[in-house]
């Protein structure tokens, strides 16, 4: 059989996010290759290799998966959300891009799933119901003055904003900076919302106003949606109008 490799998005937690496309390749693979806690969520079997790594070591990750698909195996490397959001579907194809000229004739599929942020926006109801832009907060692969100057400019622009990597151990002060910048751009009462562990049993949502946002509201494993001038609270629900 000729091998073939699927990079799929596990969505943001629960088993019922993930699409039947996903799940099929996921019940086709010989082997499944992503950062441990995602690997995690594949239930062995006999004739399926797990194949969890540690992050950070996204390019030899893609690189070993397009050597097993290129030898004959179905792989399947597998992101949470979807693959194509600050994820692994870009790292395959800059493997591709900087291997062998043959890497480019393989079976390569990118499967979606569903993104937190518009898991996250599901659970409060319609944030992005408008216009929005969604950035990665994490300076490890671009300099923090370029993601501040897209804030600057994405406040401007009226767009509301969801954040992926807010915060982490290795970058406390950045989120308080983030919060800095937005309420010298907007609004104090603009609304922004957390979204912690969406889709999972710990799930957690808080929504509050830039005036009174904590940079302790935030952590790797929560996503942030700031609304833009019109998004209000409706009851227990957050939206935006579909006109601005
Ligand atoms: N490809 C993923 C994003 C990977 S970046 C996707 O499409 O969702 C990792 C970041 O995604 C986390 O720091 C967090 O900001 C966000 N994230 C992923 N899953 C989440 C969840 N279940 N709840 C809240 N945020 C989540």
């Amino acid at each position: 059989m000729s091998g073939w490799i699927a990079v799929a998005g596990l969505g943001p937690g629960d088993d019922a996010l993930i699409t039947p496309q996903v799940q099929a390749a996921l019940e086709g693979a010989t082997d499944i290759v992503g950062y441990f806690p995602y690997v995690a969520r594949i239930p062995p079997r006999d004739g399926l290799t797990l194949h969890g790594s540690d992050n950070r070591v996204e390019l030899e990750r893609a690189a070993h998966a397009l050597r097993m698909a290129a030898g004959g195996r179905r792989v399947v490397i597998v992101s949470s959300g979807d693959p194509g959001v600050f994820a692994m579907a870009s790292a395959l194809f800059e493997a591709v891009e900087n291997g062998p000229p043959a890497w480019l004739d393989l079976d390569i599929r990118v499967l979606p799933g569903i993104t937190a942020m518009l898991a996250a926006a599901a659970r409060l109801g319609a944030p992005l119901g408008h216009d929005f832009c969604a950035i990665n907060l994490s300076d490890n692969l671009k300099p923090w003055a370029v993601i501040e100057h897209r804030l600057r400019m994405a406040a401007r622009g009226g767009f509301a904003m969801a954040f992926y990597n807010p915060r982490s151990r290795s970058r406390p002060h950045q989120f308080g900076q983030t919060l800095e910048i937005l309420r010298a751009e907007c609004c104090g009462a603009r609304l922004i919302s957390f979204a912690r562990d969406v889709c999972k049993p710990d799930e957690r949502l808080l929504t509050t106003t830039l005036a009174e946002a904590t940079a302790e509201m935030a952590d790797m494993r929560t996503v942030v949606i700031v609304g833009n001038a019109q998004t209000r609270r409706l009851g227990r629900f957050v939206y935006t109008p579909r006109s601005a």
